[in-house]
């Protein structure tokens, strides 16, 4: 789960790629950086923290240049306290092709073969990031131009990757061959800039009427921008492509066109009209778990005809809290995050839709709540599958043992949450709502079906 903005050949490079980071704080609050380029020298700043926080005018200051380039980081469990700052990205080597910084959004399968293999032939790393070892492959190849190089490594790296490379001359964007992760190419008064979703360009852009989307980086190219021209070439073609279904389920923002300028809110919107098909419900209102069930319960409601109302209310303020009274407060931790309308929910039988259930702990407190404000049923719907499986491409989900739908059937689940019914969108529905092309889509976390298969099967590399 992380964020990629570049921004080559444009005279304020650096305010840009600010705040294409801050557009994709969504996708990574953890750390965030940015490299710039002035054709001479590679600058880098990146640290702990939200993009407004960490950059200071002081920190923006210290990068120069015409091009650049920045990444939002999702640290994953495990390091989020030391390794927050030393994973933070752009990362940077110094090598015979030069500076050479680095901003990848995925997870690479065969990371942990391939570091021991370099660490084996004497390679040192700077963090722990699988990210590293695609830097350092780059700089061990014995091609003689960094393009070929980068072609030269990337048939070795297996999984996810939509990178951004940047170096003294060059602006380099790639996409793996099953298009697991998004990314997108702009255009800005001539300029090419490149985003993990469209909703960055719409805060850089000019007039409110201009659309700076060109196309997607296809799956399998790498572009590169030298001298303010664009080059592209494709180092693999998949009869079949792997696009992650989840970030048009509860990932991307819904005002982002992801993958191929698909919009987020109108699959969202269908995922909801097509759940009210699959699991009517004679109820009195759809209330959304906010904010990401939002735009499905409002399809679910426009379908039902039941009233879409929003009676549970969402903090949007909410942080770790290390503050918790030792006096007994019901459902704490889902109450500094929402709280039900009493005088509104009272007497009503709610649908309660939101985008996923993971552990089913938070539903379940969710479902009490809205039951303590005094509804007499609660239904809940779910605008995607049972999810079955964890993700091993980037997506930060609860592992197997944790996942509740990995061990319990559907009935068992609406037990557990305490709700009267629940429904959850099929997959041939959710392909449904996303266009029909189901080999376009990765679904494993709802099918087990990874296509770009899993790191224990790539143990030698
Ligand atoms: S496993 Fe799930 S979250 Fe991961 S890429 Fe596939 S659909 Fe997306």
């Amino acid at each position: 789960m992380c964020g990629i903005f570049g921004i080559a050949n444009h005279v304020e490079a650096v305010p840009m790629s600010y705040l294409g980071l801050y557009a994709l704080q969504h996708r990574g609050q953890e750390s965030c950086g940015i490299s710039s380029s002035d054709g001479t020298g590679v600058y880098t700043q990146k640290g702990r923290g939200f993009v407004r926080d960490f950059f200071s005018e002081s920190v923006i200051g210290k990068l120069k240049g015409y091009s650049a380039i920045g990444h939002d980081r999702y640290s994953t469990a495990g390091d989020k306290e030391d390794g927050a700052e030393k994973n933070a990205q752009p990362i940077v080597v110094k090598c015979k092709f030069g500076t050479i910084s680095l901003a990848h959004n995925g997870n690479l399968n065969n990371f942990q073969p391939i570091r021991a293999a370099l660490e084996q032939a004497g390679a040192t790393f700077q963090c722990t990031s699988d990210s590293e070892i695609i830097l350092n492959l780059i700089a061990r190849s014995e091609k003689d131009n960094i393009i070929e190089a980068i072609k030269d490594v990337l048939p070795r790296i297996k999984g996810a990757y939509s990178l951004l490379i940047l170096t003294e001359k060059l602006l380099i964007a790639v996409r793996d061959p099953l298009g697991i992760r998004p990314l997108a190419i702009g255009q800005l008064n001539g300029s090419y800039v490149f985003s993990s979703e469209t909703c960055a360009f719409d805060l850089i852009k000019a007039e409110e009427d201009d659309d700076l989307y060109l196309r997607d980086v296809e799956p399998g190219e790498i572009i590169w921008v030298e001298n303010g021209e664009l080059h592209s070439e494709r180092f693999a073609r998949s009869p079949f492509l792997a696009q992650c279904s989840f970030e048009h389920v509860y990932f991307s923002r819904p005002d982002s066109d992801v993958f191929s300028g698909r919009n987020v809110a109108d699959s969202r919107d269908l995922m909801g009209r097509l759940l009210a098909r699959e699991h009517p419900i004679d109820a009195d209102i759809v209330v959304p778990v906010q904010a990401s069930g939002a735009q499905a319960a409002l399809g679910f409601a426009e379908e039902s005809g039941i009233r879409f109302t929003l009676d549970l209310i969402r903090n949007h303020y909410v942080a770790r809290t290390f503050i918790e009274p030792k006096t007994t407060i019901r459902h704490f931790g889902v109450k500094l995050k929402h709280n039900p309308i009493r005088k509104r929910i009272r007497g009503k039988r709610v649908v309660l839709v939101d985008d996923s259930i993971m552990r089913s702990t938070t539903m379940r407190k969710l479902v009490r709540l809205i039951r303590a404000a005094g509804a007499v049923e609660v239904h809940v719907r779910i605008s995607c599958p049972p999810t079955i499986s964890p993700c091993f491409y980037g997506v930060d989900t609860p592992t197997h043992e944790e996942l509740i739908a990995a061990t319990h059937s559907q009935e068992e689940i609406c037990k557990i949450i305490e709700a009267d019914s629940l429904g959850y969108l099929s997959q041939r529905y959710l392909t449904m709502a996303l266009g029909r092309r189901p080999k376009q889509w990765c679904f494993a976390c709802w099918d087990k079906n990874y296509p770009a298969g899993t790191p224990q099967e790539f143990q030698v590399v």
